[in-house]
């Protein structure tokens, strides 16, 4: 048999952790034994779906390179389907309509809770709805969930569970609008689609009893099922789309490498040994079910800056350099020519975590200064820094090779000469080519910004000092 997984995001909200985790488990499965992974979008539930939101899970799931080998479907392109089972449910008798009011249904529920009991449907339609069958009244259609017996299925990573059918209700698959709900699509979409194992949250681990009764009830064959525990912030509240869970979008946004970001998912949940970094095909050959923690696990964002640092450091020039460029092209960072990003990105990448915190260090060797905004430039406008200054201008002019060592040299003839600390002569030099007071080793700055474009702001500099000064 083929091993058939599916990730089935309802774009309710952004891709998240908990979502990517379940993608990339399922992925993964699929991938170590050869079998095939369906994209499903469960977008039914029309006042709560958006499509900004199956645009982000698209987005992020690419960004991921979690490939899906079918799909995307979309549940709302197969209301069809759902709608010819119902009616075929109906006439043989594993569906009836209940006409019950919102009225009678709240009535009834706060009853049972008054007497301590558990508030589910009284299945009061399920014998008299024959009476009513030609009725204007707005309907839904339930499931005739079996009112004997129990459900028992094996979780591949929790093992058998057993729930009594007393426990459940007679759930509704068609809401009064027409729509069928998430508990009918998803099991008819797991049969119909041949999915053999279902992995997911553990928020849906209610849900198998009733989705495995529906399946029997329609004599189709039962997947096997894993559910993963679920994910806690840093103060031990489950994360879900609703707090502080951030989305994968905003991770990309923040700079993180797609390894980085897969070896981080993967870990939160699973392990292998005392192993910490796996490579996309390591993953996929030591997956198991096995090791997958029965326990919640923690996110831990410390962990993840480690692993992007480490992956920047450790990955190939080529895919560095391609996931530096995508990253400036998504975020609208123009690069010039003039500033050899190559050398820069091999000197200095490995001092940052994440992309954007390295292009932020370097972004001013692009985009021009405004002197105005510097913190109290002021204390720097006199008559002795615009001396240094145009001294260093003109010696700086003259110099006909541009390496770091005649750059540093020159600097420090320049402190000989004014009698001033190295430091100094450094931040006054910042505050003109980077606007701001701390860049790196000053000399390499000096060299990346280029003479041409070193001279020009030395220059803006000046002027701003006197036009100051003059004031
Ligand atoms: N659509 C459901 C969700 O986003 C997942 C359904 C499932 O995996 O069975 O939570």
């Amino acid at each position: 048999m083929k091993v058939k997984t599916r990730f089935s995001p309802s774009p309710t909200g952004c891709l998240h952790i908990g979502g990517a985790r379940t993608a990339l488990y399922s992925w993964l499965f699929a991938r170590k034994y050869n079998g095939s992974f369906v994209l499903r979008i469960e977008d039914t539930d029309v006042k709560r779906v958006n499509d900004n939101y199956v645009q982000d899970i698209l987005y992020g799931l690419s960004y991921l390179k979690l490939n899906w080998d079918e799909g995307p479907f979309y549940q709302s392109n197969r209301l069809n389907i759902y709608k010819n089972i119902i009616l075929f449910m109906l006439k043989k008798g594993i569906a009836y309509k209940c006409y019950c009011s919102q009225e009678r249904l709240d009535k009834l529920r706060k009853n049972q809770i008054l007497n301590k009991q558990k508030p589910r449907y009284d299945r009061q339609c399920r014998e008299y709805c024959a009476l009513l069958k030609k009725s204007n009244i707005p309907f839904v259609v339930r499931f005739k969930n079996p009112i004997n017996g129990f459900v028992q299925f094996t979780d591949m990573i929790r093992g058998l569970i057993c729930i009594s059918n007393y426990e459940l209700d007679d759930f509704i698959i068609q809401r009064s609008n027409g729509m069928p709900t998430y508990n009918f699509c998803v099991v008819i979409d797991d049969w119909k689609m041949n999915i053999t194992h279902v992995i997911r949250g553990e928020d849906h681990i209610n849900n198998t009893p009733r989705q495995i009764n529906l399946l029997n009830s329609l004599c189709a064959p039962i997947p096997l099922y894993a559910h993963v525990s679920m994910i806690l912030d840093d103060s031990g509240v489950k994360l879900s789309k609703r707090n502080k869970s951030k989305s994968i979008t905003s991770y990309i946004r923040e700079g993180f490498i797609p390894e980085a970001i897969l070896n981080y998912i993967l870990r939160l949940g699973w392990s292998y040994k005392d192993q910490e970094i796996f490579s996309i095909n390591e993953m996929q050959n030591l997956f198991n079910m096995e090791n997958i923690s029965k326990s919640p696990s923690m996110i831990n964002d410390k962990r993840l800056l480690w692993l992007n640092h480490y992956y920047l450091n450790n990955l190939s020039t080529e895919t560095i350099n391609s996931y530096f460029f995508t990253y400036c092209k998504s975020n609208k960072i123009f690069l010039d020519e003039s500033i050899d990003i190559q050398n820069l990105l091999k000197e200095f990448l490995c001092h940052h975590n994440t992309l954007e915190e390295f292009i932020s260090s370097y972004l001013y060797l692009y985009k021009d200064i405004n002197l105005s905004n510097v913190d109290n430039i002021q204390t720097y406008c006199n008559s002795i820094n615009i001396k240094i200054l145009k001294f260093l201008y003109k010696k700086f002019f003259l110099l006909t090779c541009w390496y770091k060592s005649d750059i540093l040299l020159l600097l420090k003839q320049l402190t000989k000469k004014f009698n001033v600390c190295f430091k100094n002569i450094a931040t006054l030099i910042r505050i003109g080519i980077a606007g701001r007071k701390n860049t790196p080793n000053i000399s390499t700055i000096i060299f990346y910004i280029g003479k041409n474009k070193f001279l020009l702001r030395i220059n803006n500099l000046i002027k701003y000092m006197q036009s100051y000064i003059l004031i």
